[in-house]
């Protein structure tokens, strides 16, 4: 099990960047795949430090000095970029302290891999001009994509494409830390078991069965709490064969 201190950029008053139209801030995206990153760690069996769970001020400075006695193994800095409108892509900085560089370079490789397998572009791996500095161990300052580029925004512009994001850095640090990733069971997800069955045609079609009830007021209330889950699903009636 590793220790992994996570700050989340910007809170409260500090908003971050902001997208062209003004209406979304850093500080709450930086929330979002921050959240999800310690989910995913924590799944993994990681002992995770957060630098805030909810829209508040932010204390970069406090947290790093906790950080520092905390003695995490590695550290992730999650943020957003924002520079001239057009700029796009991902980018991130690697920690520039000499006996760490080497390995928050592999550390941040790693995580840029998982990046580009969403299909993100990649601006590179680069040294740190940031507070990472201050920090003694292994460290990452993944920043998503320019905000402030309405094109590249479409990259991260809901909950569930920031968590990809969170995903593929959870993905990149556990390839560092030489874990395997697991998916989360589909029942915790309630998106069912994948069948595989073979029609009369011989084309092959994939139902997913997320239950299979003998009271068909269960299997509604089934199709109900998938409906709430935004899972799109029907009922279909067989006859028990025994
Ligand atoms: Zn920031």
């Amino acid at each position: 099990m590793a220790k992994i201190s996570i700050e989340v950029g910007h809170g409260g008053k500090d908003v971050g960047a902001v997208t062209k139209d003004g209406k979304v801030f850093e500080k709450d995206i930086n929330l979002t795949v921050a959240m999800e990153l310690k989910h995913q760690l924590e799944r993994h069996g990681q002992d995770v430090l957060i630098s805030r769970e909810t829209d508040c001020d932010d204390l970069a400075k406090d947290f790093f000095n906790k950080a520092k006695a905390w003695k995490p193994d590695l550290h992730i800095s999650v943020h957003t970029n924002a520079f001239n409108g057009t700029a796009k892509g991902f980018e991130i900085y690697r920690s520039n302290i000499g006996t760490y560089k080497t390995r928050s370079n592999e550390l941040c490789k790693r995580i840029e891999l998982q990046t580009t397998n969403l299909g993100q572009t990649s601006r590179g791996v680069k040294d740190s001009p940031f507070l990472l500095s201050s920090l003694p161990c292994v460290s990452a300052y993944c920043e998503l994509g320019f905000m402030d580029n309405p094109i590249d925004y479409k990259q991260f512009d809901t909950a569930a494409k920031q968590k990809a994001f969170a995903i593929a850095y959870t993905k990149g640090i556990l390839k560092y830390l030489g874990k395997q990733w697991v998916d989360e069971k589909s029942a915790e997800k309630a998106d069912g078991s994948l069948a595989l069955i073979n029609d009369s045609g011989g084309k092959t079609v994939y139902r997913v069965i997320a239950g299979v009830y003998s009271e068909k007021k269960n299997a509604e209330n089934w199709v109900e709490e998938l409906k709430k889950q935004g899972l799109e699903s029907f009922i279909l009636q067989e006859k028990k064969s025994l």
